[in-house]
């Protein structure tokens, strides 16, 4: 018979990995899962050959104290580096600047912290959990490769894919169920020569887009001339369904236009490279709710659609469950 385990975490983004570590730390005997073949979730970052673009969380900020300090150490082991480049904001007539704040990025790539904090964990990466079956005084958890026994199952996952793996009826399903997510088609372009636009990183309060950054600009990435471009929620959501390489051509068309209008007559650069990736849960609905949802049968849900949407809500999502297993008092100052 296959041991039991104080708690298997399935998912491995930031939530995830940040309540797997504390109770590791803790002394908890914890197995990570996740289906992806990296650590990070929607921190995510694509390479190919010299090209590499943040397509996911783009950037992230420390308000609260223990996230603050948890940057920090970061910053010091090489791991995130503020990064420095002008965020300005359009709205279709003027360009300004975004509010000044600091901005903090992995090095070399967003995934770089997950990892980070997920290297003493044991885990299984490339795997797909299917059920979650009651078992004796836990819970036995399938995946497509493998099952494993834990007294506690914590899902850290957006809320659609948590319910598909909620048994039917179970008390966790109405605020999975109740709880949605909006999507969010990304461009990854590579250009030949330097695009001609003042700024580092844009937001684009006009549809189709809402975001364009100019990924090498950020701390630690290859020389490459690679940007990355965010198509608004409303945009997403309506055009959903197209295929990938009809979304690169349209969202390419904004881009070139959105181009004309912020450097009139000057020449957009030969395009090397393109790819659309759809983020079918990208950001929540819905403000900040509770910290995390627990029931007493031994699940419980993390993640960054239970406190508004960032990975410093992922992380204190995660922290908050982990500090309650732990008997550590949660002490979440209101930042949402
Ligand atoms: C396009 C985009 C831009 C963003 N920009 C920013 C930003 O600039 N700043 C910011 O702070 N935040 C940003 N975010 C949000 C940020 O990325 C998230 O808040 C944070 O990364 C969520 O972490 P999480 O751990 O809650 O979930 P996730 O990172 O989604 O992790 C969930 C994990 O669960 C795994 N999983 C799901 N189902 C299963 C299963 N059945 N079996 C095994 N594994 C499973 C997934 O593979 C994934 O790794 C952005 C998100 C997107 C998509």
């Amino acid at each position: 018979m296959d041991a039991l385990m104080d708690v298997i975490v399935v998912g491995a983004g930031m939530a995830g990995v940040t309540y797997a570590r504390t109770v590791h730390d803790a002394g908890w005997q914890v197995l990570l899962l996740d289906k992806s073949r990296g650590f990070g979730g929607r921190m995510a970052t694509r390479r190919s050959g010299e090209n590499a673009w943040d397509h996911g969380a783009q950037y992230f900020t420390a308000t609260h104290p223990d996230f603050h300090t948890l940057v920090t150490d970061w910053v010091d082991d090489g791991l995130a580096a503020i990064w420095q480049g002008r965020i300005a904001v359009w709205d279709g007539e003027t360009l300004g600047d975004a509010g000044p704040m600091i901005r903090y990025v992995g090095v070399p790539g967003m995934t770089a912290v997950c990892k980070a904090m997920a290297a003493p964990l044991p885990h299984h990466l490339h795997t797909t959990v299917t059920a979650l079956l009651p078992e004796g005084e836990g819970w036995r958890v399938l995946a497509e490769h493998g099952e494993w026994r834990a007294r506690r199952v914590v899902l850290a996952m957006p809320p659609a894919q948590a319910a598909a793996l909620l048994p039917p009826g179970h008390d966790l399903l109405r605020h999975a169920a109740n709880a949605d997510m909006l999507p969010a088609w990304t461009l990854l372009l590579s250009f030949a020569a330097p695009l001609p636009l003042p700024f580092s990183g844009l937001f684009i309060n006009r549809e189709p887009l809402a975001w364009l950054a100019d990924n090498a600009s950020k701390p630690g990435r290859p020389a490459g001339l690679d940007w990355v471009l965010h198509a608004s929620p409303t945009w997403s959501a309506a055009h959903l369904d197209l295929p990938h390489e009809t979304v690169a051509e349209l969202l390419e068309q904004a881009l070139l236009k959105l181009c004309a209008q912020l450097a009139p007559g000057q020449p957009v650069p030969e395009r090397l490279s393109i790819a659309a990736h759809r983020w079918r849960y990208a950001r929540p609905a819905q403000a900040a709710q509770d910290a995390f949802r627990e029931s007493g049968d031994g699940l419980a849900l993390i993640g960054d659609w239970l406190l508004g949407g960032r990975v410093e809500g992922a992380f204190l999502s995660g922290l908050a469950l982990a500090r309650r297993h732990c008997g550590i008092p949660v002490a979440l100052t209101e930042v949402f």
